[in-house]
């Protein structure tokens, strides 16, 4: 299985796990000669069309999560991460040597399903493992996905390598073109997670044989790139294409783009070629994942053929489903399609890793730092409270409140189990740490990096003509308004860094080695410095932060309004205690309260409280940071139908100091809270409040 390697050369091979930060070698297995790689920057590939992103994914492993980020990212490898086949013994299955599907049984209810789940796992693993710098996890990746690399051969269909491309039978079923429902083209999206998986895999390690099955699997037949329930294949396909030139691969990306993208009408996803007609409720809706894993591939789309309009219309679904859809913790409502903003409405665990990685693609492409903005707020929040403190049970759905399991909401599958039917969100939840860390730095195409998402971390990568450099991000952001960075380049070189300013920080700062640096970002949210940077060189960033509350209409409780607060990216929840465990509220915890706003202005009478961070982080209820609002207490006896009291609250008591929490720490909670009149008249006087978008269901 090892290729003839001894235990020594693997281990030795395996254990050379530091951050792969050489650029990437020309390695087309077919022999073709690269070109030149003058120009195209420390991270360029071989082989790019002429259309290039803004920002250049580094390989995973070199950024490494510090402080409160590590203490998370291992509390996923001892809980799910590094554990998956003891959770359910479908991951054991999951592209096993053992587990050879063939027609009718590739489809997921009927033996098929371990191949989304093992695809969206193995890309969760392999990359834990890089960023975490972690030999156990990458030679358990490693091993699962040598099961598919070692077996793969030219009559095989795309990572199925026990089918047979020259089999009618074996065709139909993997393409499962013209299915109903979900069943449509099912097998080939599932092939797209473990493609995805396994160009994560090279990426981090360079192994070569991982990368001739990419090659091998997209080289197979110009269609397959094409198909799928959703455009899974078209990601790693490209990535294929730009580290070797593969002619049929690229032959197979233009027909998707150019030729069959014009006439395929059978796809459920080639209306996210066009933008959205955004007259609220003009669109049907769709299912979560379809939507982000369909729209945000079009960007690509727009890097493979120079067509703008690609990537405007996946930007511009983005911002009709903010607009429309966006619950207050940071992903879309998407129970299963998407649907207006509501207390009680749901967002089911896999949309959360989908949509930050639809951001990240759309963030890579465009450059524009709204898109980080989204990954921030989705992963302060939505992120941590899909799953337990231990990451070991997480929910199916949640919903912005929660005060009962089971009965508010009543959507069952809002309790915190250690697997649920189906297993999707189980196998998903792996991807969101590993993938927010490995994109919070970027390579600038100037040979310079960026800033994208902040957070503790260390970066080890290359700068100006090939100089490493570190980069040591000390902070406890989101959790307080500072990060600085310490520069560390093997020697003094001229190069840029770039830092994106969030777009709800209205004064940031930024000094280096002391001195303050004009701050007015570009307009895609970014400051750019270029300078000679020396060793031990010091930079400060400053974002500071002010409570702000957001109104609105909940549109499944006839238009009630509701208020949120957040501070900087967090959102803030009145927190229900869990006392047992994370099914069990506190009977005793007051949570009938309306926000109070007091003055005469929103916000303004809000308190933050500050304390130093725990030791270890757990998203526990003592959180660093808190927040002292004014509320009333008023008779509230929620429904599963009537989420929110449908006018401001008259008749509550005298107002009274209340504590609010981040959302992610909380298990029950209020994070979209009734408002008093005084509360919704100073609304609508600052900002009007916005109709919700029109029910869809
Ligand atoms: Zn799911």
């Amino acid at each position: 299985m090892e290729g003839g390697q001894t235990a020594n050369e693997k281990d030795a091979r395996l254990d050379d796990v530091s951050p792969r930060i050489m650029a990437y070698a020309p390695t087309n297995t077919a022999g073709a000669v690269a070109p030149a790689l003058a120009g195209k920057g420390n991270y360029g590939r071989p082989f790019e069309p002429p259309t290039r992103p803004v920002f250049i994914p580094l390989p995973p492993g070199a950024v490494e999560p510090e402080g409160w980020l590590r203490d998370w990212c291992l509390t996923a490898k001892d809980g799910y991460t590094g554990h998956m086949d003891e959770v359910h013994p479908e991951f054991r299955r999951a592209w096993a040597v053992d587990h050879k599907m063939t027609g009718e049984r590739l489809f997921w209810q009927r033996g098929g399903w371990p191949y989304e789940g093992g695809g969206y796992w193995f890309e969760g693993l392999a990359k834990l493992g890089f960023v975490l710098h972690d030999h156990a996890l990458i030679r358990q990746a490693k091993a699962r996905l040598d099961a598919v690399v070692s077996h793969m051969n030219t009559n095989g269909i795309l990572f199925m390598w026990w089918l047979n491309k020259n089999n009618v039978d074996d065709v139909k079923a993997a393409e499962g073109r013209g299915r109903p429902g979900e069943e449509a083209e099912w097998p080939m999206w599932a092939n797209g997670l473990l493609g995805r998986a396994l160009a994560g895999y090279y990426a981090g390690s360079g192994d070569q044989r991982a990368l001739q099955a990419l090659e091998t699997a997209y080289s197979g037949d110009r269609d397959w790139v094409g198909l799928g329930w959703s455009m899974s294949n078209p990601w790693p396909a490209f990535e294929t294409y730009t580290w070797t030139g593969n002619k049929e691969i690229g032959e197979a990306l233009t027909a998707l783009f150019t030729k069959a993208g014009d006439a395929k009408t059978r796809g459920a996803w080639n209306r996210y070629r066009r933008p959205p007609r955004e007259e609220p409720g003009a669109e049907p809706g769709d299912h979560g994942v379809h939507f982000c894993e369909s729209t945000a591939p079009w960007a690509l789309g727009y890097l493979w053929t120079g067509r703008r309009e690609f990537l405007d219309a996946a930007l511009r679904w983005h911002q009709m489903i903010e607009r429309d859809c966006m619950q207050p913790f940071g992903v879309p409502v998407f129970d299963e399609s998407y649907g207006p903003t509501g207390a009680f409405r749901a967002t089911e665990t896999c949309d959360v890793p989908a949509y930050m990685w639809s951001q990240n693609l759309l963030l890579s492409i465009s450059g524009q730092g709204r898109m980080a903005d989204r990954i921030e707020r989705a992963f302060f929040n939505a992120a941590p409270a899909t799953v337990a403190r231990d990451f070991k049970t997480h929910v199916y759905f949640q919903s912005p409140n929660r005060m009962a399991d089971k009965s508010l909401p009543a959507a069952g599958q809002c309790t915190f189990q250690a697997t649920h039917h189906p297993l999707c969100c189980t196998a998903a939840l792996n991807r969101f740490l590993p993938n927010y860390v490995m994109h919070m730095w970027m390579a600038t195409g100037d040979n310079g990096l960026a800033a994208t998402c902040y957070g503790p971390c260390k970066v080890s990568a290359l700068v100006a003509d090939h100089v490493p450099v570190e980069l040591a991000c000390r902070t406890d952001y989101p959790f307080n308004e500072s990060v600085e960075i310490a520069v560390k380049p093997e020697h003094e070189a001229t190069f840029p860094l770039s830092f994106r300013i969030p777009g709800w920080c209205k004064n940031p700062g930024l000094w280096v080695n002391g001195s303050a640096i004009k701050t007015a970002p570009d307009t895609n949210g970014f400051v750019r410095v270029e300078r000679l940077w020396k060793p031990n060189d010091k930079i400060r960033l400053q974002f500071p932060m002010f409570p702000r509350v957001t109104t609105g209409r909940d549109a499944n409780v006839g238009g009630a309004p509701y208020a949120s607060v957040a501070l900087g990216p967090l959102l803030f929840a009145l927190p229900i205690p869990d006392t047992h465990d994370a099914n069990t509220p506190d009977p005793a915890a007051k949570w009938q309260l309306a926000l109070d706003a007091q003055g005469d202005k929103l916000g303004a009478d809000i308190t933050v409280l500050r304390s130093p961070m725990p030791g270890k982080w757990n998203w526990s209820l003592e959180s660093p940071l808190a927040l002292r609002v004014n509320a009333v207490s008023f008779d509230w006896k929620p429904t599963p139908e009537r989420a929110l009291p449908s006018e401001p609250v008259a008749d509550g008591g005298p107002s009274e100091k209340t504590t609010l929490v981040p959302y992610g720490c909380t298990k029950f909670r209020v994070s979209m809270l009734p408002v008093t009149e005084r509360t919704f008249k100073l609304a609508e006087s600052e900002n009007p409040v916005r109709p919700a978008g029109a029910p869809r269901r």
